[in-house]
């Protein structure tokens, strides 16, 4: 048996009364639990196995199987707050499905799990609240998404050096002059010289804020869409991210938030 905490990334239904849940746990990275009679509203997991949610779950491991029983589930965090806010709900959405979709298959994944929950928990932080935790309240909520992104590309050892400039090799003083997403490759002032740049001011705004850990990322989708760019890059997205579309929107709903 194991228990774990885990982060609910995907659900489905299988059947009338049951779901498959996909979720990212702590000790055994991306588990597929299969969970009979979840649809019904005395199920006893209730919202512990919502999308988004963090809870501690209890299953036997089956190296064999595909699909694994949970035993127990407690929840941990529904992100209420976060629920509350449809952009900061669909950023949550693209962040669990790159995961799902791109983190490496059955192996742990302690470094995905601990980004995605701080990441969460910074984004259900209330506005007012800078002291409350700590380890978020450094992380104003319009930069949670680009910070993920930065950090999850670090992760996957696509490392984007934001301190250099890619030409002259010296460091960058102030917000860089242009981001190039195919490469990764910042440029400084001098090197950029009468050059247009091809990235907008506020994307280069934005990573000089992520650079410096100072203050609020005032457009944060162009530096989130720049860091998608780049990943995409990398990766080589085959698949189109579905939350994404539904992120748009939501940006459109609620501009520069
Ligand atoms: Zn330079």
């Amino acid at each position: 048996m194991i228990k774990s905490r885990a982060i609910v990334l995907h659900r489905y239904a299988y059947s009338d009364s049951s779901w498959i849940v996909k979720a990212l746990t702590e000790e055994c990275g991306i588990v597929s639990f299969i969970v009979k009679g979840g649809k019904r509203k005395e199920s006893p997991f209730k919202g512990a196995l919502d999308p988004l949610a963090l809870s501690e779950v209890v299953f036997r491991e089956n190296p064999n199987a595909e699909l694994l029983f949970v035993k127990e589930a407690t929840l941990l965090d529904w992100h209420k707050d976060m629920r509350d806010d449809l952009l900061k709900t669909a950023k949550a959405q693209v962040m669990t499905e790159i995961v799902l979709r791109y983190a490496p298959a059955g192996v742990p994944l302690e470094g995905e799990f601990s980004l995605l929950e701080n990441a969460l928990a910074a984004l259900d932080a209330p506005a007012d609240s800078d002291s409350a935790n700590p380890s978020t309240a450094k992380i104003p909520p319009s930069n949670v998404f680009a910070q993920w992104l930065l950090d999850i590309c670090d992760l996957w050892g696509y490392t984007l050096d934001m301190h250099t400039c890619s030409r002259c090799g010296l460091p960058i003083e102030g917000a860089p002059a242009d981001f190039h997403p195919e490469t990764g490759a910042f440029v400084c002032k001098s090197c950029l010289g009468i050059e247009t740049p091809r990235a907008r001011k506020e994307t280069l705004d934005g990573f000089y804020a992520l650079r410096t850990g100072q203050g609020a990322i005032a457009h944060p989708e162009f530096t989130e869409n720049a860091l998608l760019a780049y990943l995409r890059n990398h990766i080589g997205f085959l698949r189109e991210i579905n939350s994404l579309k539904f992120l748009n929107e939501a940006r459109k709903l609620f501009p520069a938030t």
